[in-house]
């Protein structure tokens, strides 16, 4: 008897951060052929690890709804030594330490506590609770897994995966021998005190210790973590071992003092600084006093914004996280920067409320007039109604995947040059190769000596990428495209790509699959 086999319609894959961000990956494949399998072992990732860390929370006093603060009034305030028993959280909670309250005159009316100069706060007794974790670990044929650890509550399998992705693309951009990853905690840092999340990085590292390691995956800083964090990690991973030296690269952006590399600090602020000089060269462009908005005030964004403001940049208005400053003569990047990230008042570690600027809204930053545009946040934030409304001739990605493919095309549209996110933030991770390599070695590099190879790795890729673009097969003394130009002209976004691709294709056609 025949078998008849049925007939299936396609179906339609649902459209997801993920699929969107594989758009440019799939595109590209196509413009180089790629082999079949080779697209198939690159379209998903190689592990997605996805856990539960567990926290015991500590006890919280939280502000009292407005509507409540009536039946209070007359409850008297209690005195507690506030130095110690109240640590202030950035959302505004504070985590109560009961040891402190031993010396205390508290008086405590249904829960409700009043605290001078304070106001009144309902006592909430900790608990254990448990977040959410992850790493996705996309691909190592190039070398270890390589990629960031974020701590955010909005974040999603879907998110790491195209983050990891996106990682693999990138180490292969930077011509480093690493491959992609991703990973972190769905948790909101604001509502935690540091104990806290020092506790929960411990667990976190303490799950994944047998599939982390300086040839394995090699975590560093990302969103909401640091070199604080990267320290915890590199403790909980070596301790115990018999050789614990041995292993301090099984993180990157480390602090200097403890293997961490000179420069590694403001480098994808840097990278992205060297890719707009190359792009300025390029299209005759003056640097000094070109005009330039940033957004996310962050690792990225202030160093972006520090490097620029140097050269001679106006920092006209950055955006974050909790508001949006505005100058339009330039704004005092290095007293910004004091305010933002030297300012033990300044919780939330934001730009609002800077002296000396004016507070304007997002949708009014966007339309600020620049020449260059830095979104060093989240990834989407440049979508088809931000690309309509920007005034900048060029828009320089220090955050991942900050344009939507709409965003994308409205740019293309308004002729707004782009650098892709895989080049123009590709500075942290080559200078964490470098202190991957420093650890390696037992060595120290001065900072001139990282940021001088910094430039040659980011310049000599960027100009990679513009002759794919440009479909200018070049041979120099520092870069040779001949071997990636396809002979047709291209986006930027998908002449990265394309660059990417051939890389790392090269490994899977060379050696083959193992069976
Ligand atoms: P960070 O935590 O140091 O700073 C993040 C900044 O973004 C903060 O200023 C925050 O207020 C702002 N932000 C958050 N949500 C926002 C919103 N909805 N609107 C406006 N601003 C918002 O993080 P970071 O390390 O500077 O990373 C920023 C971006 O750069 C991320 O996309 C990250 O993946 C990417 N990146 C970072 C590195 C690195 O070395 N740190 C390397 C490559 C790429």
């Amino acid at each position: 008897m025949r078998v008849m086999r049925k007939e299936s319609t396609p179906k339609k894959e649902k459209s997801t951060i993920y699929t969107e961000a594989m758009e440019t990956f799939h595109r590209a494949a196509d413009l180089i052929g790629m082999h079949p399998r080779v697209r198939l072992e690159l379209s998903e990732p190689d592990f997605e690890h996805i856990f539960y860390v567990t926290l015991d929370v500590r006890d919280r006093l939280v502000p009292l709804d407005e509507e409540d603060e009536e039946r209070f009034k007359d409850l008297p305030a209690s005195s507690v030594k506030a130095g110690e028993a109240l640590e202030p959280l950035a959302n505004g909670d504070f985590v109560l330490h009961r040891r402190a309250l031993l010396a205390a005159d508290i008086t405590v009316r249904e829960g409700v506590i009043r605290i001078p100069n304070r106001g009144l706060f309902v006592m909430v007794k900790g608990e254990p609770r448990k977040f959410k974790a992850y790493r996705i670990q996309h691909n190592q044929v190039r070398g270890p897994y390589k990629g960031g650890i974020r701590y955010h509550k909005d974040v999603s399998l879907d998110l790491f995966k195209t983050l990891a992705a996106e990682m693999t693309w990138k180490t292969a951009i930077a011509d480093i021998p690493f491959g992609g990853a991703k990973g972190g905690i769905r948790i909101d840092p604001q509502a935690f005190s540091k104990e806290e999340m020092e506790h929960l990085t411990l667990r976190y590292m303490y799950k994944l210790r047998n599939m982390m390691g300086p040839f394995l995956d090699i975590p560093a800083p990302d969103v909401n973590t640091n070199a604080e964090i990267m320290a915890m990690m590199m403790r909980q991973f070596t301790d115990g071992q018999r050789m614990p030296h041995a292993f301090r690269g099984v993180v990157t952006g480390k602090d200097v003092r403890i293997g961490g590399s000179e420069g590694r600090l403001k480098a994808t602020g840097q990278g992205v600084v060297f890719c707009i000089e190359e792009w300025a060269r390029d299209n005759g462009f003056q640097l000094r006093g070109a005009r330039v908005l940033v957004q996310g005030f962050g690792n990225v964004g202030s160093a972006a914004a520090e490097i620029l403001a140097a050269m001679g940049c106006k920092i006209v208005a950055v955006n974050d996280a909790n508001g949006t400053v505005h100058r339009d003569q330039g704004l005092d990047v290095p007293a910004l920067v004091k305010y933002v990230h030297d300012n033990p008042e300044n919780l939330k570690k934001t730009v609002a409320g800077f002296p000396g600027a004016a507070a304007i809204s997002k949708s009014d930053f966007w339309q600020v007039d620049a020449d260059i545009l830095i979104p060093a946040a989240l990834g989407g934030e440049i979508d088809g109604n931000v690309g309509e409304i920007v005034k900048v001739k060029l828009v320089a990605e220090g955050a991942n995947g900050p344009t939507t493919p709409d965003g994308d095309r409205v740019l293309a549209g308004r002729k707004i040059d782009l650098i892709p996110d895989i080049i123009a933030n590709a500075g942290g991770v080559t200078v964490s190769y470098y202190e991957w390599l420093q650890n390696q070695r037992m060595e120290h590099w001065t900072e001139q000596e990282v940021n001088s190879r910094l430039e040659r790795a980011i310049k000599s890729n960027y100009a990679l990428i513009r002759d794919i673009a440009r479909d200018r097969p070049t041979k120099t003394m520092t870069h040779d495209s001949r071997r990636y130009c396809l002979g047709r002209t291209l986006d930027m976004r998908t002449a990265a790509m394309i660059l990417a691709l051939k890389r790392i294709e090269a490994h899977y056609l060379l050696e083959g699959f193992s069976q």
